[in-house]
């Protein structure tokens, strides 16, 4: 950190500074120019709060120089995290794409959704039991019920499962349930609680980007979970808020290349969340894979008219195999594989 001291400081304002430095167990390296002295706290700064500096006499600005996420950093892991989910790869050269419905409903749509993603040719699957709607009297998901109706239809096919949990206790019903990728959704980024308790459990977690997260306070989630002991953390971003009003979300593609330097956690795209329609998700399917992210998530469903929920966005299987296809290509085209 580099503490800015004001013209008009003392010296023993800066004696302060440096008594302060010293308490966290840092030590000072003091410049002093013609304008300004510059006080360097030298060690692991992520200790020190820069406003607590900023409030004391004589300082004018602290500045941090480290990044405030240290285990999620792409320095701590250069060649990246290949997050190994029951022997399928996320992260590293061939590309996942898990799709399924928004929700789960009944025990046959989870089976026609299933065989759809299946013959597709994705290796996952998606589906939410515990649902976080905007009103409390829509439909709320089938709960322990729906993870019955997943893992029955997803073991059809050994696909892996996704799901959300909203709520700290029922983690445990989840472990039991043998689901195999837990989901914190995008209104949960910043529930430090469920982040602790997600970090002390061995299974892979999605991470969605919060509505307005910046990239920052993303990562800062993320190392919540690292922190905890879980290194298995999947990003995924699903579009974040704007003035924009044309289309659910704005789809954040910036964010991939950045997420790519500053992290070494695998990326995945939820294009259906992003754009809100079934027609806009092959453009931002295909704009994603070709910026780099690492796989999709994607909800489709064997019958979008009658989805109990989100059904302007989700796709007919017929839709999810064609984009499949031509996903195909943009992996070949950019080297990597399906
Ligand atoms: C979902 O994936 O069904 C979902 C609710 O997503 P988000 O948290 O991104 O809104
Ligand atoms: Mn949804």
């Amino acid at each position: 950190m580099i503490i800015v001291m004001s013209p008009e400081s003392s010296q023993a304002d800066l004696d302060h500074v440096v008594a302060r430095i010293r308490d966290a167990g840092l030590t000072e390296h003091i410049s002093r120019g013609s304008e300004r002295t510059l006080v360097g706290a030298i060690g692991d700064e992520r200790a020190l709060s820069a406003q607590s500096f900023e409030q004391m006499a004589g300082v004018e600005r602290a500045i941090h120089i480290v990044k405030p996420y240290k285990l999620v950093s792409r320095e701590a892991r250069p060649s990246g995290s290949v997050i190994d989910i029951r022997g399928i790869k996320l992260g590293g050269q061939q590309i996942q794409v898990i799709a399924g419905p928004c929700s789960v409903e009944t025990q046959e749509q989870m089976h026609l959704a299933a065989a759809g993603v299946h013959a597709a040719g994705c290796r996952m699957m998606r589906g939410g039991a515990f649902k976080p709607r905007t009103s409390p009297y829509a439909f709320q998901g089938l709960g322990v019920q729906g993870l019955e109706f997943f893992q029955a239809a997803a073991r059809e096919y050994q696909m892996p499962i996704v799901t959300e949990l909203m709520d700290v206790r029922m983690l445990e019903t989840f472990l039991k349930h043998d689901v195999d990728v837990i989901q914190i959704g995008a209104r949960n980024m910043q529930n430090f609680d469920l982040l602790k308790e997600v970090g002390r459990v061995n299974k892979p977690v999605i991470l969605k980007r919060g509505l307005s997260a910046t990239i920052s306070e993303w990562l800062m989630a993320a190392e919540y979970i690292a922190a905890g002991g879980n290194n298995n953390i999947i990003l995924c971003e699903r579009g974040i808020r704007t003035f924009e009003t044309a289309y659910r979300n704005v789809l954040d593609v910036t964010a991939i290349p950045v997420l790519k330097k500053e992290t070494h956690l695998p990326v995945l795209i939820d294009p259906s969340h992003a754009g809100g329609k079934a027609w806009m998700v092959p453009a931002l399917a295909r704009a994603a894979i070709a910026a780099g992210a690492d796989g999709l998530l994607v909800e489709m469903h064997p019958n979008p008219c009658d989805a109990w929920c989100d059904a302007d966005q989700a796709l007919t299987p017929q839709e999810l195999q064609d984009l499949m296809g031509s996903l195909r290509l943009i992996a070949q085209a950019i080297g990597r594989e399906l």
